[in-house]
C-alpha cells in the first residue's frame, strides 16, 4: 500500500476542514468540482462521526470520534480531482479492514484537576457492539499497514482540538469468512461502549448508518418530505420509509 498523508486545516468558519493527498502536496484550492454523487460535505460528516457523552455526573466527559473508511475517503476526495478518486480509493483500501476510533474520557478530581483515563484503561474497558449484538474487543496493537495513516489522522485532530490528546482504538472489521462487518455507507448500527472505570460511569456511543452526509436523502412516500437515509419512519406522518425496519 502506498503511504498516504493526511493533514488537517482549520476552516475559516471554525469547522474542521481537511486535506489529504497521495503525496505530501501543497494545499490545493478548496473549490474543486466533484460529481454530485461523490461529493461529501466533510464538515457535516465530522459532526456525525464525533459524539460527546456529558455524563450525569458533572465534570465527567467522554468523546468518541469514529473514523470509518468512508471518512478517510471523503477527506481525501476533498482535495483530489475526480480522476484521482480511483487511485485514492485503492491507496486507502486497507482501511476497510478496520474500524478506527479516537477517544477521550476525562473527569475532575477532588482538587478540581482534570484527569484523563489512560489509553490502556480505555482499551481494557472498550467493546464494539455490532447490530446483531456481537461484541468485539480492540486490537492490542496498531497494525503496521495502517499505523502511519492513523497517527497522522490523530495528530491532525489533536492539532485542531487545542492540543487535547486522544487515545486510538482499532477494531478488526473482518468477520470469520473474511467479509467486512460494518460500513458507514450501508444501513446498519454500531455502538462503542466503555465499561465503568472508577470514578467514571459506563459510557455508550451509537452511530446509525448510513451516515446522512454519505447518502442522498430519501423522499417520504406519503408527504414527499426529504429525509435522511438512516431514518425508517417519517416523523410527520409515520409512513414507513424505503430502508425497512431498524
Ligand atoms: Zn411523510
Amino acid at each position: 500500500m502506498k503511504a498516504i498523508t493526511l493533514s488537517f486545516l482549520l476552516a475559516s468558519g471554525g469547522g474542521l476542514a481537511a486535506l489529504a493527498g497521495t503525496q505530501p502536496a501543497a494545499p490545493k484550492p478548496a473549490t474543486i468540482p466533484v460529481p454530485a454523487a461523490a461529493k461529501v460535505d466533510v464538515n457535516a460528516l465530522l459532526k456525525e462521526v464525533m459524539k460527546f457523552d456529558l455524563a450525569s455526573q458533572s465534570d465527567h466527559m467522554s468523546v468518541a470520534f469514529w473514523a470509518p473508511f468512508e471518512f478517510f475517503q471523503a477527506v481525501g476526495r476533498a482535495s483530489a480531482k475526480p480522476e484521482q478518486y480511483a487511485e485514492l480509493d485503492k491507496s486507502i483500501e486497507v482501511l476497510k479492514n478496520y474500524q478506527i476510533f479516537l477517544v477521550r474520557r476525562s473527569y475532575k478530581d477532588d482538587q478540581g484537576l482534570s484527569r484523563v483515563i489512560a489509553a490502556e484503561d480505555l482499551a481494557r474497558t472498550a467493546v464494539l457492539i455490532l447490530r446483531d449484538g456481537t461484541e468485539r474487543l480492540p486490537l492490542r496493537e496498531l497494525p503496521n499497514e495502517i499505523a502511519g495513516t492513523v497517527s497522522a489522522f490523530k495528530r491532525g485532530v489533536e492539532a485542531n482540538s487545542q492540543g487535547i490528546e486522544y487515545s486510538t482504538l482499532v477494531f478488526s472489521n473482518k468477520g470469520k469468512a473474511g467479509q467486512w462487518l460494518l460500513s458507514a455507507a450501508s444501513k446498519d448500527r454500531v455502538s462503542l461502549r466503555f465499561k465503568a472505570i472508577s470514578p467514571m460511569a459506563e459510557s455508550r456511543f451509537t452511530w446509525s448508518t448510513p451516515l446522512d452526509s454519505l447518502s442522498a436523502p430519501q423522499a417520504c412516500p406519503t408527504c414527499r418530505e426529504s429525509l435522511p437515509q438512516s431514518w425508517s419512519f417519517c416523523p410527520w406522518d409515520g409512513a414507513r420509509l424505503g430502508g425497512g425496519a431498524k
